[in-house]
């Protein structure tokens, strides 16, 4: 059989959790492109080996996740501007013959909450971000890019709270968890970023009865799809948005660049990569 012409992959360590291959292969048939996206565990000692590869392989580029995305990020030729305000990499594509590394994270999460809460960064009150670890970076610089002037970070380590604050700059603050309560009084908009509320992490990170009616949660935690911090949300009758958009969309700008088409999140994609979730957690 004939080799297909446009390959992809995501690698990790592990990698055999990651949805982005089933993601992938949902566009590649819908759009009839000739192409593979393939998840490929590579441990970190063999990581840059593996990008010097990348070419001879026929690889057009991949996508790149836990541990490896600050590697990918000091290891890349080139980086667009998200990559560069997030310091993590976690799209990779060839320019030139030269390797070029960019962040969806932050589009994923801004394209989200278009899609679910049309309005949602138009000032309505501060930005609460729960968490200070990679994802909130994604989160911040999101936030900033659509003009969110006043976002506060809570985290259980406040030195990397602070660390964030110093790194994006004017309207982000640093907070301790003792000021949960008091932030969430004033919040139009409260984004978990936590692992809290995982499978097989339950637990509330924040409690949603203390913000105003008009506040915006979401979570980009999604599995569980609703998680406890969401349910409570929903109880109180605030606007809610899941985390799974996020992932969704994160996929779209590499798969655009590896095989020429911008792929659509389609409600049908939504709940195939629901039914795995309730397959899988
Ligand atoms: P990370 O870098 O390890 O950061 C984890 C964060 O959670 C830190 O702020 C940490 O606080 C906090 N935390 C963990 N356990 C806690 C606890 N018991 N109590 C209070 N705080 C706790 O992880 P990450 O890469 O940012 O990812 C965070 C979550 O986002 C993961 O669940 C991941 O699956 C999800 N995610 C979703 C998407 C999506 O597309 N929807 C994309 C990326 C990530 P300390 O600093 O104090 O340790």
């Amino acid at each position: 059989m004939a080799e297909a012409s446009k390959k992809a992959f995501v690698t990790g360590h592990p990698i055999a959790h990651s949805r982005s291959p089933k993601i992938h292969a949902y566009w590649l048939a819908k759009y009839g492109i000739d192409g593979v996206y393939e998840a490929i565990d590579v441990a970190p000692e063999a990581f840059a080996e593996f990008l010097q590869t990348l070419q001879a392989q026929g690889y057009r580029g991949g996508n790149v996740t836990i541990p490896h995305k600050e590697a990918a990020f000091a290891l890349v030729a080139r980086r667009d501007d998200a990559a560069e305000q997030i310091g993590a990499v976690n799209t990779l594509w060839f320019e030139d013959g030269e390797l070029c590394g960019g962040n969806t994270d932050a589009h994923g999460f801004a394209a989200n909450l278009d899609e679910y809460a049309p309005g949602w960064a138009a000032a309505n009150g501060p930005a609460v971000v729960l968490g200070a670890g990679g994802a909130a970076r994604a989160v911040i610089h999101a936030l900033k890019q659509r003009g969110v002037s006043d976002i506060r970070i809570v985290n259980r380590t406040l030195a990397r709270a602070q660390e964030l604050r110093d790194r994006f700059g004017a309207g982000v603050s640093a907070h301790g968890l003792a000021e949960t309560g008091e932030l969430l009084g004033v919040a139009g908009l409260l984004v978990n970023t936590t692992a809290l509320g995982m499978h097989g992490n339950e637990g509330l990170s924040a409690d949603p009865d203390r913000l105003p009616d008009r506040a915006i949660v979401t979570d980009i935690v999604y599995v569980p799809l609703e998680t406890p911090l969401l349910a409570a949300a929903k109880a109180r009758g605030l606007r809610t948005v899941d985390g799974l958009g996020m992932l969704l969309h994160q996929a779209v700008p590499g798969f655009e660049r590896w095989f020429g088409i911008r792929p659509e999140v389609t409600a049908e994609l939504r709940q195939m990569i629901i039914a795995d979730i309730g397959a899988i957690k």
